[in-house]
């Protein structure tokens, strides 16, 4: 089952293409690390694959064949934006009350769970939470909803190493645990190479390279961090190495 399939997927603002000609189709069961420079069009595929953007041209469908923004692709999948935003002034309790009745396939036990075992008073108020914490309340949301397919857009850029580190071995823990598919932009390629399974590099609004990292080590002999900074750094048009990308 592929987690998400764009064919000649694009997004104009105002005259001018965030993302252009994108087709992709992103097996499940990887972690995958989504990568470009800033402009590159990472959230505007991102927004458009959990339907909170209206393509320009062409088609994306999530989990399986769902029409993204569909009742059931909206099921299927968990969306953190970035900075993960969060209603300062209710207490933890109470933005989990707010998911819930939102979210019909709810997990309250594991929610309450993971908060535990991570130290976060329910009692708290959201605003008082550090970043990292912000951050793991904003993943624990996204899990509750018992998703397919878990979107994670820049989810450590306001975090330090620490909490880093924490979280992505809380996205990886649930990946395995639960065989969620993870789909995470990031600029911290170094992070990502420890947890990344599947990489895409997007660069002026076009896939440069898609694939798993065990095939792109192999034809690369070079690690994650190096591929993608090739390939962040190289200017030339469309390189597209595996199948699935253009
Ligand atoms: P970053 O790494 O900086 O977050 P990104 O790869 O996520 O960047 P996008 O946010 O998708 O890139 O932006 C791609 C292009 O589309 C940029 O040139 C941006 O200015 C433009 N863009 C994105 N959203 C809008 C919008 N709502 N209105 C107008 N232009 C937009």
């Amino acid at each position: 089952m592929n987690v998400i399939e764009t064919a000649a997927l694009g997004k104009r603002y105002r005259g001018q293409w965030a993302l252009r000609g994108c087709t992709l189709a992103i097996p499940g069961g990887h972690i995958v690390a989504l990568v470009g420079p800033n402009g590159a069009g990472k959230t505007t595929l991102l927004t458009m694959a959990v339907g909170l953007t209206r393509p320009t041209q062409g088609t994306v469908t999530v989990v399986g064949g769902e029409p993204a923004g569909s009742p059931r692709a909206l099921d299927g999948v968990a969306f953190v934006a970035q900075d993960a935003p969060l209603y300062r002034n209710l207490s933890v309790a109470d933005t989990l009350h707010l998911a819930r009745n939102l979210n019909t396939r709810w997990d309250q036990r594991d929610a309450e769970n993971r908060l535990e075992q991570l130290e976060i008073p329910l009692a708290q108020r959201v605003g008082e939470l550090s970043g990292g914490q912000k951050a793991q309340l904003a993943l624990t949301i996204a899990l509750a909803r018992r998703p397919i397919l878990l979107v994670l857009d820049e989810p450590l850029s306001s975090l330090d190493p620490v909490a880093r580190e924490d979280f992505l071995a809380s996205v990886v823990a649930a990946a395995k645990q639960d065989g969620i598919s993870v789909v995470l932009s990031s600029h911290v390629l170094a992070e990502l190479e420890r947890v990344a399974t599947y990489l895409i590099v997007l660069a002026r609004g076009k896939v440069h390279v898609a694939g798993t990292v065990q095939e792109l080590l192999a034809s690369h002999g070079a690690g994650l961090e190096e591929i993608a900074l090739r390939y962040l750094r190289a200017s030339v048009p469309s390189v597209s190495r595996t199948e699935g990308a253009a």
